[in-house]
């Protein structure tokens, strides 16, 4: 009776449980990504392991330095992303039994003068933020260390000359070296390492689950087959260098907007930028005329005087902090462990943020009203709450209009820092494009042209409102 009850409501396909997966995708061919899926060994692995088990993935892609944080504060089940394992790593998630041998590899120009690690000392090194790379570099040798958030902006860096090394693991750094044949490895590996998947410890429950199926993959070859499977993988995106300028110029827009339909990595972006700042501006707004008119009641009547306290308190934190570290607060310690979308979180901290400046927008609008028109109003017979809806506020509005427009505009391109919890909007589109083809410039352009036609646009609109207002005067 049950299968069929569920059936029927299901569809025939009744849900199974889901294990959250975090990756970093650009770490090929463990995790990369074909058009806009996430695929690879890892995602591949997991895929099965689940399927054996009756789960169904759901996967997120993050910086790696996020992905154990993820793992030990359970906003994951599992770490999937090449994870080296280490004991200090041990001590905040469980790993599984190794699955692949690794190693960390110096790339360079073929045409620099290293030869082995020594050389490199006292030299500019890149290396990916928070990785083991990173952590047996800072240890062990005395050069500048410079830190970027995927290995393949590492490869983009060495490329553009911005470092003379970078260290990068094994596998990921042959598919590099296949794409840029003017680079080349160090002979002498940096070091030797094991990977294993992280899983939660408030996940006990699949260490097992994720062992024996394992244990079961390598003796029946599936392991075997899904290595075979990626480990062919050169990317088809290297760029043609022959050919006049022009024909190049062509081939770098093909290889970065039209492949693999990676423009749709900047329209789904666009899109996600557009949600956040409409919905924020709409919170900021509401937030900030709350707490302006919170302010002047309490400086004209001398009432709320509490709550004008804390309306000071919200504005001196909000304004005196970067909006960045407003938004990795809001994600990683208030909804810490709590499974909250992306979009919503980065919406109630850009509102947030914004409605900081708003009130302090339109309470000098407020301010900005000859206080005989107050008087005017109360001498009239409204209450001072009427006096300032029907007489005060929207005057200010129409004063402050210039400030507010200039506020959104600001509030459109803060939004940027979105990346920084994952959240895929225009910037981290052109980002992943990047990760993907290793050309700075093309990407970024293009992300700063959508900007600036979004932002030509809004102010156009907000003219045309402004005309409209003082028409109706
Ligand atoms: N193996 C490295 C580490 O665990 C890097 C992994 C990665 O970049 N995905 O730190």
């Amino acid at each position: 009776m049950l299968p069929l009850l569920l059936t029927a409501v299901y569809g025939g396909n009744a849900k199974r449980p889901v294990i959250r997966m975090a990756t970093e995708a650009t770490f090929p061919p463990y995790e990369y990504r074909e058009g806009t899926k996430i695929v690879g060994i890892d995602p591949d692995i997991i895929n099965e392991i689940a399927r054996r088990s009756g789960y169904d993935v759901i996967i997120e892609d993050m910086q790696f330095n996020s992905v154990i944080a993820a793992v030990q504060t359970g906003k994951v089940d599992v770490g999937a992303s090449g994870i080296t394992v280490t004991p200090e790593r041990a001590k905040s998630v469980n790993f599984t039994m190794p699955y692949a041998q690794a190693g960390q590899l110096l790339l360079t120009h073929k045409t620099s003068p290293y030869r082995s690690v020594a050389d490199i000392e006292n030299h500019r090194v890149g290396v990916q933020m928070g990785s083991t790379g990173d952590i047996y570099v800072t240890k062990n040798i005395r050069c500048k260390i410079e830190r970027y958030g995927n290995s393949s902006m590492v490869v983009e860096a060495l490329k553009h000359k911005k470092v003379d090394v970078a260290v990068v693991d094994s596998e990921p750094a042959k598919v590099y070296l296949a794409k840029n044949p003017d680079l080349r490895k160090l002979e002498e590996p940096l070091v030797m390492e094991y990977y294993a998947f992280a899983l939660s410890k408030k996940r006990t429950d699949l260490l097992d689950i994720f062992n024996r199926a394992l244990v079961e993959m390598k003796a029946d070859g599936t392991l075997e087959k899904i290595f075979e499977k990626h480990k062919s993988h050169v990317n088809s995106m290297a760029e043609a260098d022959d050919g006049s300028s022009w024909k190049r110029f062509c081939n770098a827009l093909k290889t970065n907007f039209v492949s693999g339909d990676r423009y749709m990595f900047l329209v789904k972006g666009f899109l996600v930028t557009l949600e956040v700042s409409a919905a924020a501006v709409l919170l900021g707004l509401i937030l900030g005329f709350i707490v302006a008119v919170i302010r002047c009641t309490a400086d004209q009547t001398g009432n709320l005087k509490t709550i004008d306290f804390l309306c000071k308190i919200y504005l001196t934190v909000i304004r005196g902090t970067p909006v960045v570290v407003q938004l990795l607060i809001i994600y990683f310690v208030i909804f810490g462990s709590m499974n909250v979308n992306k979009v919503f979180v980065a919406i109630v901290a850009f509102g947030l943020n914004s409605g900081a400046y708003v009130a302090e927008i339109i309470r000098s609008g407020i301010m900005s009203i000859d206080r005989g028109q107050l008087e005017a109003g109360r001498s009239l017979g409204l209450s001072y709450a009427k006096t300032m809806v029907l007489i005060i506020l929207p005057q200010a509005f129409k004063n402050v209009l210039p400030a507010l427009g200039n506020e959104f505009i600001v509030l459109l391109k803060e939004t940027s820092v979105a990346g920084y919890i994952a959240l895929e909007d225009l910037t981290k589109g052109g980002d992943i494009i990047r990760g993907q083809t290793y050309n700075a410039f093309m990407p970024l352009a293009a992300v700063a042209l959508i900007y600036l036609a979004a932002v030509m646009l809004l102010s156009y609109l907000l003219t045309i409102l402004e005309k409209r207002l003082k028409k109706n005067e």
